[in-house]
């Protein structure tokens, strides 16, 4: 089939063009948009990306160009409107596991480098500073840890914390009891999970239930000095909330690999030009906080696995699959 794949960019396109056989890809580095929509015209498919836009709008628009199906190149698809594409007669599907590892790691990494202050560490070591006063740290060991969805990836970080002799504490909606039989854990409701961690770490999906899931009132319910990891989606956390909460010292630290409003900001160089997003320059500026821009996925593993889940899709799709289990619709 015709696709037109959104969004690509140079690390991922060699993936997409071994992975592929029999289909006609095309690629472009625009996003999709209501404004970038009519570039679809004439395409069975479209191959989308987190940072892709897939709003009812747009939608419809594409549903005009002839577009019958979408898949994206990621687990989450909170930016496909999946209602509307059902209501249009339009498939969907995603890549339900690349590699959950590539996610845990990040998230892992993000603790440890805050819990050991290594980006100080680093830049005092550039300067040629070899004094530690400042740069005493914390230990993973002991410590309780609060994982908010026990899926894919949820499932990984119990499993390296287990090897850290952390104390865990998991929520999710779905609890699996043998999950909890198999591994060294114990699910609680989300309120003791917030008041009992030390740290956090969030791997839940963004949807109608998710978002802002930790405002205010939840961050006060937990413990002073908190760590708060949020490798999953930015809409998980109110960030002004955040900010304030970082403010008046009463969380610790934050690792953050995405980011609310990062559709305008991940993915692009503005290092020659202005941001002027107030709460990203506010959050950038806290030495508590360490970010990166979305690339708790960008392993080769899960680049290999993303496009080849990608293009089976497609040929999923063409031969109209019963058993095509990533369709979502
Ligand atoms: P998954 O579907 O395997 O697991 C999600 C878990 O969250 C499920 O067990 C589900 O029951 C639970 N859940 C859903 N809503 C909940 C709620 N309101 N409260 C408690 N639990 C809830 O997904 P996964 O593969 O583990 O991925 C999790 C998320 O990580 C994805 O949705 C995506 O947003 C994010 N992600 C980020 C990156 C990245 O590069 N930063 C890469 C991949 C995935």
């Amino acid at each position: 089939m015709k696709a037109l794949v959104f969004s690509i960019k140079s690390f991922e396109k060699i993936y997409l063009q071994k992975a592929n056989r029999i289909h006609d890809l095309i690629f472009t580095e625009s996003a999709l948009s209501l404004d970038t929509v009519e570039k679809a015209k004439g395409y069975d498919a479209v191959i989308l990306f987190t940072s892709d836009i897939a709003d009812r709008n747009t939608l419809i628009h594409l549903k005009k160009c002839g577009v019958k199906y979408i898949t994206t190149r990621s687990v989450g698809f909170d930016h496909i409107d999946i209602e509307a594409a059902k209501s249009l007669g339009i498939n969907v599907a995603n890549v339900p596991e690349y590699s959950p590892y590539a996610v845990a790691e990040h998230a892992v990494l993000l603790m440890l480098a805050l819990n050991r202050k290594l980006a100080l560490a680093n830049e005092l070591f550039r300067k040629n500073n070899f004094l530690l006063d400042s740069l005493v740290g914390t230990e993973l060991h002991s410590k309780t840890i609060g994982v908010l969805g026990t899926g894919k990836i949820g499932t990984t970080m119990i499993k390296i914390l287990n090897g850290f002799g952390c104390k865990i504490l998991a929520h999710d909606i779905n609890e699996s009891k043998a999950l909890e039989l198999k591994l060294n854990f114990r699910y609680c409701d989300l309120n003791t999970l917030l008041k009992e961690s030390d740290i956090i770490t969030i791997h839940v999906p963004l949807n109608s239930h998710t978002k802002y899931l930790i405002t205010d009132t939840k961050i006060k319910m937990m413990k002073r000095g908190v760590v708060i990891i949020n490798t999953s989606r930015g809409g998980i956390i109110n960030t002004t909330h955040l900010i304030q909460s970082i403010e008046n010292g009463h969380i610790g630290a934050v690792g953050l690999d995405v980011y609310d409003n990062e559709k305008v900001l991940f993915f692009r160089d503005f290092s020659q030009s202005t941001i002027n997003d107030l709460n990203f320059i506010k959050l950038k500026s806290f030495p508590c906080v360490m970010m990166t821009a979305h690339q708790a996925f960008l392993t080769e593993t899960a680049l290999r696995n993303i496009a080849e889940t990608t293009i089976s899709n497609l040929d999923n799709f063409e031969i109209n699959s019963k058993e095509f289990k990533n369709k979502i619709v």
